[in-house]
């Protein structure tokens, strides 16, 4: 039977969200769907609170949407800054190489953020054109302090890359307010769509960055010259084309778009936020350790504890999907049998963490781990 899917990504998607792309595809130029493109960019900036950017919506994976601010924004020899808090920062930083920017990483101790006053301190030192970091790093569940990256940003005249594939929609986000200048993101995560969909917002800014590049943007697909009259022309209601849109998907992400600014911004992000910590405390009650040390800098849409000594991960994870429930192992490649993640982002509710839990304790039992059975879930009802 089908098991509820608890990684950090893809999340389980709300069946209105599945059943609206279950239609025979419309024309990507049929004025119908020409509006329905044009309220998902709106809806975008509105997720992002970012009136004044420009969205991109383009058929691909988060990595890509990466690599389109990247390709972009990066001219051979730029100075660019990394801040990392793990595997997906190390990733950006190998993405902007390969437009020739000149890369610095600042790398956080794992399951910490890089300390704000080494971030300014870095900026201070170097006359960099470009910050990129990771809001949740999905390999630490580190939640970076965007905000006051945000305003170091703005204060050196720096650039800022959000890499939001594991935070829009589910951590909270003011991209215009807090200075960011491009929010990278996908749909399979919090945004709560099937995967394939790369989405973008980038600030004007950026966008006036972009215009001023002396040299020609040297990936075909990524390139805005090929994409921003495209964007404009679905804002204007007029037909277009470049490459074929992922119309259903599209369809869909309007469809969710639409539910999670119905739930509310400030609703959704508190929900987030009850069932992060509903789940860290199950977990500190079984007595398992999270890899994310400060309370200060967790994330709220997914969860990493390590195992107990001499768990065995696999045995583990079998016997969780044996109940029901999909988790993730380790990403980080020097811990990866040290811990797992578990996701809880888009539609989550108390059922899903109560299972999951469930789930989790059976496991631990199962391979030998001593513990009251219920502790944990008793820690999800407490806190959801
Ligand atoms: N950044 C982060 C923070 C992610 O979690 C992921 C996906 N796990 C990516 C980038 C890459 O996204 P995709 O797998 O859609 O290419």
């Amino acid at each position: 039977s089908r098991k509820l899917l608890m990684i950090p990504g893809p999340i389980e998607f709300k069946n209105e969200v599945l059943q609206s792309m279950a239609i025979p595809t419309p024309s990507h130029i049929d004025p119908d769907f020409i509006a329905v493109f044009a309220n998902s960019l709106k809806l975008l900036k509105d997720i992002c609170q970012c009136p004044s950017g420009q969205g991109f919506i383009v058929a691909g994976t988060g990595t890509l949407a990466m690599d389109m601010a990247a390709a972009n924004l990066v001219e051979v020899g730029d100075k660019v800054l990394v801040v990392s808090t793990g595997y997906f920062g190390l990733r950006y930083a190998e993405i902007l190489k390969r437009y020739g920017a000149d890369v610095d990483i600042l790398e956080s101790e794992v399951g910490h953020i890089v300390p704000i006053d080494d971030v300014e301190k870095q900026l201070k030192s170097n006359n960099y054109k470009i910050l990129a970091f990771t809001h949740v790093d999905t390999s630490t569940a580190v939640l970076n302090d965007a905000r006051s990256i945000g305003a170091l940003g703005k204060k050196y005249k720096v650039l800022t890359i959000l890499d939001g594939v594991c935070s829009v929609a589910g951590e909270e986000i003011k991209q215009e307010e807090w200075g960011i200048d491009v929010v990278v993101t996908a749909s399979q995560k919090a945004v709560g769509v099937p995967p394939g969909l790369a989405l973008l917002v980038a600030s004007p800014n950026a966008i006036k960055t972009f215009e001023n590049r002396k040299s020609p943007v040297s990936n075909y697909y990524s390139d805005w010259t090929n994409w921003l009259p495209i964007m404009q022309a679905y804002e204007n209601r007029q037909a277009s084309y470049f490459g074929t849109p992922p119309v259903n998907l599209i369809i869909a992400l309007e469809k969710s778009l639409d539910l999670i600014l119905k739930e509310g911004l400030e609703h959704r992000f508190d929900r987030h936020k009850r069932a992060g910590k509903a789940m860290r405390e199950a977990i500190k009650a079984l007595g398992l350790e999270l890899l994310t040390k400060n309370a200060e800098t967790v994330a709220n849409t997914l969860t990493a504890p390590l195992y107990p000594k001499n768990m065995d991960a696999k045995a583990f994870l079998q016997v969780v999907g044996d109940n029901g429930i999909v988790l993730a192992g380790g990403l980080l490649p020097e811990l990866k049998d040290n811990y797992f993640r578990i996701g809880h982002m888009g539609s989550i509710n108390k059922t899903d963490l109560l299972a999951t839990v469930g789930a989790i304790e059976t496991a631990l039992k199962r391979n030998g781990y001593q513990h009251e059975l219920g502790i944990g879930t008793a820690q999800v009802i407490k806190h959801f």
